[in-house]
This record gives C-alpha cells, structure tokens and sequence, in this order.
C-alpha cells in the first residue's frame, strides 16, 4: 500500500532515545506523534488504579477494551513533554502525564505489554493512528507487528550501559532519586523482558536502518535520520506526481 505521507516506524530498546529523536522528526515534518510506549503504562497505570494485578492476562484485557470502548485515554501532542496524556473517568479528567513516566510504571507497561490481551487492543488504536500516514510512531514492534509496511523503518540503540546513563540523567532532572545502578539493572530487566517475550517481542525489524547511538550525539542521531525520512519522503512526493 502506498500512501500519500509516509509512516516512519522507530523501534528500540529503553533508554536509546526514540521518545526525544521521534519528537523531533514528527516536529522537523509536521507529522502526528504517537508514543505507543505511552499506551502501554496507561494501562499499567489504570490496572493499578483499578487492582488488576500486572500478571493478569485477560483481566488486563478486559481493562484495556474497557478503556478504548469509553475513550478513557486522550494523547495530546506537547511541545513540552512530547505527548500528554488524560485519563478520564465518570469523576474525573486527569493529566497522568508524569504519573505514567516514573520507573515502576515503566516495569508496569513492560509487564502489561506481554499480555496478548492488552497488545490487541492496542494495536488497534495504534494502527487506527498511524493508517493515514503522516505519522511517526515509536515502540517496540512498530516496524515487525503494527505497521511492517511503513515506509521508514528505524532501529535505534544504544549500549545499556549508555542508555542507563541517560535515562538516569533524565530521572535526576525531574527530581527522581534514583541510583545509576539501579537505572541500568531496570533498562537490563526491561530488554530482558522485551526481547525474550512470546508476544511481538522487541526485535529489528526486516528492512529497517540500524541507528547506534552509542558514540552519536542527539544532534548527530537526528540529523542522520532526518536524512533517511527526507528521502524517502522525497520518493514518496515523486511516485505520487507520477501518478498524476
Ligand atoms: O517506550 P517506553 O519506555 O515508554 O515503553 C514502556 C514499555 O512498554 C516497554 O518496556 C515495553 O515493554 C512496552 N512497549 C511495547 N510495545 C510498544 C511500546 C512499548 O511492548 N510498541
């Protein structure tokens, strides 16, 4: 299928920086945001809420239909926080933007996530998203599971090591006291946990563009795959015209 703009797919492990990089390609485009990672601790988050315990496979389900089903979730582009998040019940409308960023709900989304259940139901809200195109969407199985058509497809990493550090960097500025150690054993559990899964486990995709960020900065990331999205926008505005 061809569409008119293209979907850029970023998948990764914790920490690789694919929140802050699809930020800035969906900013540098034009193009809508969707952080599925967000999706998956808002689930975390409401199954806590509600007592549903992060084991439970069709409990969790249930939940994340019910979810849907009310349009309990709103995301909302950021320019601030990327995207924010509501969640809104019979007595309220809150803001869990921060609420879902903390590391026990990162461990939540990564043990709600392996849950067929729960994936279902948001792959179709992801798909819903991302079908028309103009799109970039970061997760873990956008290029292998949601979207293996898209046009961009990124794979984006980094050593553990250096992925600790800058989630630990990032924690330490909003306040959070955690330890570096303790960053880097959750970013090992959690790549544990996403790759070694039976669910649309996190892998590269086929036919997508290996990013090491390791020895990269931001800038230089960015920039680099900026470069691979113009082109294949470019492909796209030519194959387009062709077929006017
Ligand atoms: O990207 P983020 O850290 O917000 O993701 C939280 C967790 O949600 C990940 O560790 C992963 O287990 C899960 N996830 C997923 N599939 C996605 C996005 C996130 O399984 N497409």
């Amino acid at each position: 299928m061809t569409r008119k703009r293209p979907i850029v797919a970023i998948d990764g492990p914790a920490g690789a920086g694919k929140s802050t990089v699809a930020r800035r390609l969906a900013d540098a485009l034009a193009y809508v945001l969707v952080d599925t990672g967000a999706m998956y601790r808002a689930v975390a988050l409401a199954a806590k809420r509600a007592g549903v315990a992060w084991s439970d496979g069709p409990g969790l389900g249930q939940l994340a239909h019910g979810l849907v089903a009310d349009n309990a979730l709103s995301f909302e582009r950021d320019p601030g926080l990327g995207v924010r998040v509501k969640l809104v019940t019979k007595e309220a409308r809150e803001d869990i933007s921060e609420a879902i960023r903390t590391p026990d709900m990162a461990q939540g989304a990564s043990l709600v996530s392996a849950h067929s259940q729960v994936r279902d139901v948001l792959l179709e809200l992801q798909r819903l998203a991302g079908r028309g195109g103009g799109v970039v969407l970061e997760g873990r199985d956008i290029g292998t599971v949601v979207f293996p058509d898209a046009e961009v497809k990124f794979f984006l990493t980094a050593s553990a090591d250096v992925r600790a550090k800058r989630r630990h960097a990032e924690l330490a500025a909003k306040g959070q006291t955690v330890s570096y150690e303790e960053t880097l054993a959750d970013v090992k559990r959690r790549d544990a946990q996403d790759e070694g899964r039976a669910v649309a486990p996190l892998k590269q995709a086929e036919g997508a563009i290996l990013v090491d960020s390791t020895n990269l900065t931001f800038e230089q990331t960015v920039a680099h795959m900026l470069e691979h999205v113009t082109r294949a926008v470019e492909a796209n505005e030519a194959r387009e015209a062709r077929k006017t």
